[in-house]
């Protein structure tokens, strides 16, 4: 397989070179050449199939020859090593809950996965590579967990400052060893922006090889089909179900997409979005305009100029039709999702994540219109990751797991930093 830049200034490369440079040297998004379609019987066979297995077979079109397929299948296995169960919550909606991983997030699937594949690709470096990385919440916690302690990895972390909760603050700043934090005065669109710059620094890379972790990279963006496919496979009716994913970046959504365009039954798909409803409006009126990134509850959707978006066109070739008839955009205000929080609570006794109820409510009302479907939403996030919001809602507490009581109790280290360009490049130059 070979990927090719977005911006078609660059020359295609394989999964290994896309892995390690994360973007084209053009800026562009890299995008596979071909859309694999799954091996036939593989979808029958799935409800038998574990994790692992899925992971093996989604993923090693897309890997090709540069990872050998034992590595790879130890690299799957270590990637999807926590459960990824469907959960009823009512008689027509179900949560995909992907918070079962060591930063109680749906980003350590993709993080795992990536941090394997550069270790693996890095194996014989004798310089030390380093990962930068921009979160909105919860990429860094992620990518910080799955480096941690790889040797010739050094991870620094861009995240706005007052934008994260306290346990994601933790898991970006307390871990210590490789890992750096950097608490940008801005948001988290100032963090992309100053990584991007970064990455076009030829100067700079020079003197330090730069990768980046984010949902841009092929290797975090890919592995999230996984969970889409292992979710079929606990579908439990003919139907295919309608699936909701609430999306800031677009990366998940897009990974999604990227199954369905493999084959994966899906009904439909709904992009669920708080305020940053820069897709939505697209999706109602073929214009596509970027947004200033505002603060809200779901703060890891908090984006207002998502990246792959960008991927998704392509991915359809550009025909809004095509796209309209398979995805439905909805922007959900902080109001509403505390409400949800609070009635789904009441109702089901399941407690939802801001970002899980923004995907909820999202998915409640297209289904209130098409009262034939059943739903998936994808849980994104456990909610003691933004405890204020869940118990102003619920009115309960949310118990702290045992895995965070540690981590919490550590001393934050973070180094303040201007949202300027030079403020990054002399911090990367030392
Ligand atoms: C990152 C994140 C999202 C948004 O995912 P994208 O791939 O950026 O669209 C949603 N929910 C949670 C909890 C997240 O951390």
């Amino acid at each position: 397989m070979h990927y090719y830049s977005l911006n078609r200034q660059s020359d295609s490369v394989d999964f290994r070179t896309a892995t390690v440079a994360g973007q084209a040297p053009d800026g562009g998004l890299y995008f596979p050449e071909t859309i694999p379609r799954f091996p036939a019987g593989f979808l029958e066979q799935l409800p038998q199939l574990p994790a692992a297995e899925i992971a093996l077979t989604v993923l090693r079109p897309y890997v090709g020859d540069t990872i050998p397929e034992t590595e790879l299948a130890r690299i799957c296995a270590e990637t999807v090593n926590f459960p990824l169960p469907v959960v009823p919550v009512t008689e027509r909606i179900s949560a995909l809950e992907l918070f079962h991983g060591p930063t109680l997030a749906f980003k350590d699937v993709g993080a795992r996965f990536m941090s394997r594949c550069l270790g693996y690709f890095s194996r014989h470096e004798t310089q030390p590579v380093t990962v930068l990385v921009a979160t909105s919440g919860d990429t860094g916690g992620a990518v910080a967990s799955g480096f941690l302690g790889v040797p010739g990895v050094e991870v620094v972390i861009l995240y706005p400052q007052g934008r994260v909760s306290p346990v994601q603050e933790q898991q970006l700043t307390a871990l210590g060893q490789n890992i750096r934090a950097l608490e940008v005065r801005g948001n988290f669109d100032d963090c992309q922006r100053l990584v991007k710059q970064a990455f076009r620094d030829e100067e700079l890379r020079q003197r330090r090889q730069l990768t980046s972790a984010n949902s841009i990279n092929v290797a975090r963006w890919l592995p999230q089909q996984i969970y889409y496919v292992a979710a079929l496979g606990q579908w439990p009716r003919a139907q295919p179900p309608v699936v909701a994913v609430p999306s800031g970046n677009f990366g998940n959504l897009c990974a999604g997409l990227l199954a369905y365009a493999s084959g994966l039954p899906v009904a439909h798909f709904v992009a669920a979005c708080n305020q940053n409803d820069a897709v939505p409006r697209y999706l109602q009126s073929g214009q596509y305009a970027a947004q200033a990134a505002v603060a809200t509850l779901s703060n890891a959707m908090d984006v207002g100029d998502p990246s792959n978006f960008g991927r998704i066109l392509e991915l359809f070739g550009h025909q809004y039709p095509v796209l309209r008839e398979l995805l439905s955009g909805y922007s959900v205000s902080d109001a509403a999702t505390t409400a949800t929080i609070t009635r789904v609570f009441q109702e089901t006794g399941y407690a939802l994540d801001p970002h899980g109820a923004v995907a909820y409510y999202a998915l409640e009302d297209y289904l209130r219109q098409h009262p034939e479907q059943r739903g998936i939403f994808l849980e994104t996030a456990h909610p003691v990751k933004f405890p204020a919001a869940v118990e102003t809602a619920t009115g309960q507490p949310v118990p702290i797991p045992a895995a965070l009581q540690e981590l919490i109790q550590q001393p934050k280290q973070s180094t303040l930093l201007e949202p300027e360009y030079e403020a990054l490049r002399a911090y990367l130059w030392e």
